[in-house]
C-alpha cells in the first residue's frame, strides 16, 4: 500500500468517525481562543475550558488583560499548570496586541509567532479555528498517529510530520483532519505500549479488517 493510499484510508475513516469535529477549547473571539491556547500547554482542554470563564469575565479583550497584573492572571489560571510563565506570556501577548496591532489579534504566522509565549503550533490553531486559514498544527495526538499509520517515518519529527501531511492530504481538508485526527487519539489510541493492533484505521492500514 502506497502513503498516499495510506492517507486515502485514514482520511475517510477518520471523517467517517468524526464527520462535523468541534472546535474543544470554548471561546467566543480569536483572542479568547489564543488565550485558551496558551493556557493549553500540558493541559487538558477541560481543564482549560474549566478556567477560561473567570479569566473571561475579569478580561476579555487585550487591553483589559494588559491591565491585570501578572500575578493576577496566575491566581486565576493556576490549575492549568506552569501558571507564572503562562501568565508573563498573557500579559505580555495581550499588551503587545493592545499596542502594536490596535487590539485585534494578528492574522499572520509571523506576526502571531512573534508574540511571547505563541510558537507555530499555537499560531496554527488560531489561524486554523479562530481565522479558518488552511493550517495543520501537530500536537502530540497526531505525531504518534501519523507516525504509527505511517504516514511519516518512525522517527520524524512535528515539523517533518506537518510537512508530510500537508503533502499527502488536500488543503481544504487540513483544518477538519487536524481536529479529527486529535479525537481519534483521544478517543482510541489510548493503549500504553500497543502494538498498533487494536484500532480500526490501523488494523485497516496493516491489512487485518
Ligand atoms: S491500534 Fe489504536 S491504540 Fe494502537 S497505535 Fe493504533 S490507534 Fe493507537
Amino acid at each position: 500500500m502506497t502513503q498516499q493510499e495510506r492517507a486515502k484510508i485514514a482520511g475517510r475513516m477518520l471523517a467517517e468517525a468524526f464527520p462535523r469535529p468541534a472546535i474543544p477549547l470554548r471561546h467566543r473571539s480569536a483572542f479568547e481562543l489564543l488565550v485558551a491556547v496558551v493556557l493549553s500547554a500540558q493541559c487538558t482542554d477541560k481543564r482549560v475550558n474549566l478556567v477560561t470563564p473567570a479569566l473571561f469575565a475579569r478580561a476579555r479583550t487585550p487591553a483589559a488583560m494588559a491591565r491585570m497584573s501578572v500575578a493576577e492572571i496566575d491566581g486565576l489560571v493556576r490549575s492549568c499548570g506552569l501558571a507564572p510563565r503562562k501568565a508573563e506570556a498573557l500579559q505580555g501577548l495581550s499588551r503587545l496586541i493592545a499596542e502594536r496591532h490596535g487590539g485585534r489579534v494578528p492574522r499572520t504566522f509571523a506576526e502571531l509567532e512573534a508574540l511571547p509565549g505563541v510558537g507555530h503550533k499555537t499560531a496554527s490553531v488560531v489561524m486554523s479555528q479562530a481565522f479558518g486559514e488552511a493550517a495543520l498544527p501537530v500536537d502530540t495526538h497526531i505525531h504518534r498517529l501519523a507516525r504509527r499509520w505511517r504516514l511519516s517515518a518512525a522517527d520524524a519529527g512535528v515539523t517533518a510530520v506537518e510537512r508530510d501531511l500537508k503533502r499527502l492530504f488536500p488543503k481544504g481538508e487540513w483544518n477538519r483532519l487536524h481536529l479529527r485526527m486529535i479525537y481519534w487519539g483521544r478517543t482510541f489510541c489510548t493503549a500504553r505500549g500497543c502494538d498498533g493492533h487494536v484500532c480500526a484505521i490501523c488494523k485497516r492500514l496493516n491489512g487485518e479488517n
